[in-house]
């Protein structure tokens, strides 16, 4: 049975703050979402020894891996969208993320041979599948799988599908950076889109949606400056380097925050010019993209409604 107040429930989890809304006081449904989000951070993680993705980088360059099946399944969809034209996504960026260890101790610019070697073994080619054995082999001894821009989306679904399941219309899920919506209460979702390099809850702007996941990803959330210069958690796999161009923030919002987080990658890579070309052919991922110098340009608007809440920023669309 569901009323009109909303319940939250929060838990730490794959190092980040994850809150639950529910329009029903249900704890233990909270709890079994919880640990079911937990399961999954235990199969992708790599952040420990003992995963199965850590199973795979393990084994690189001596022998194949079979793994279960969802975690099968998430590694083809990143190799694909790791293949796409000029893409700016690869799943095999694990060498380059370990070598700048953004966001943690101790980090500071790489020498560049160092750089230059990692990418030789940053190829997606050399991640092979097989589909009848769910077994993965990573043919470069060092290679090393890093699911850390996809798996929040892929559990964001999991959690999404398992509300439905279980009856619930109305809900939302926050993994930090992935937000996931069913239904909608009082006509949409209202979700912030923060504003870069400002206070957690300063706002550009705040978007409503209806059975939508709205998934950000920004240079503001991980970085270091050394040299005046600012050095971010999303790596460019053709460079080495963090992406660079103009952008600060990319919002997408679509069906599966499996998509959501494939395309902020995605589009990052491709800056705005030519991610609005793109998203013109896809009728189903939409973007907002914050730019440097104050501008928001959004894709399109069919799944959302935009509200600019900060008047130093200039609305282009
Ligand atoms: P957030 O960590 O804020 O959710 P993202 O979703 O963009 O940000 O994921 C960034 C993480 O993805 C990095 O910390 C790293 O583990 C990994 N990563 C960095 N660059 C790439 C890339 N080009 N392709 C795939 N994964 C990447
Ligand atoms: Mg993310
Ligand atoms: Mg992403």
């Amino acid at each position: 049975m569901s009323d009109n107040r909303v319940w939250s429930y929060s838990a730490v989890l794959m190092g980040s703050p994850i809150l639950l809304k529910l329009f029903s006081h249900d704890e233990a449904l909270a709890s079994r979402v919880f640990s079911l989000i937990k399961q999954y951070e235990d199969l992708f993680t790599v952040n420990r020894a003992d995963s199965q993705v850590m199973d795979i980088n393990h084994a690189a360059g001596r022998h194949p891996v079979v793994v279960s099946r969802p975690v099968y399944e998430l590694i083809k969809c990143a190799k694909a969208a790791s293949q796409l034209p000029e893409s700016a996504f690869n799943l095999a960026i694990g060498p380059l993320v370990k070598l700048w260890r953004i966001g943690f101790k101790g980090d500071s610019v790489p020498a560049a041979d160092e750089i230059a070697a990692r990418l030789r073994i940053t190829r997606p080619q050399d991640v092979i599948l097989d589909d009848a054995a769910a077994s993965v082999f990573l043919a470069q001894p060092g290679m090393e799988i890093d699911l850390g821009a996809i798996a929040k989306g892929f559990i964001a679904d999991r959690v999404r599908d398992y509300l439905h399941q279980q009856g619930v219309s109305d809900g939302l899920i926050n993994l930090g950076g992935n937000v996931q919506t069913l239904g909608s209460p009082q006509g949409g979702w209202s979700i912030g889109v923060k504003k870069p390099f400002a206070a957690a809850d300063a706002l550009v702007g705040s978007i409503e949606v209806v059975n939508k996941s709205v998934v950000t990803s920004g240079t503001y959330e991980r970085y270091f400056e050394q040299d005046g210069k600012l050095w971010h958690h999303i790596l460019d796999p053709r460079s080495g380097y963090p992406l660079n161009n103009e952008l600060d923030s990319v919002t997408v919002i679509s069906t599966d925050s499996l998509d959501g987080d494939i395309w902020t990658t995605l589009l990052f890579g491709l800056g705005v010019e030519k991610g609005c070309a793109l998203l013109r052919q896809r009728q189903d991922i939409e973007a907002i993209f914050v730019s440097k110098n104050r501008e928001i340009t959004l894709s399109s608007r069919r799944q959302f409604r935009f509200t600019p809440l900060d008047a130093s920023y200039r609305l282009t669309d």
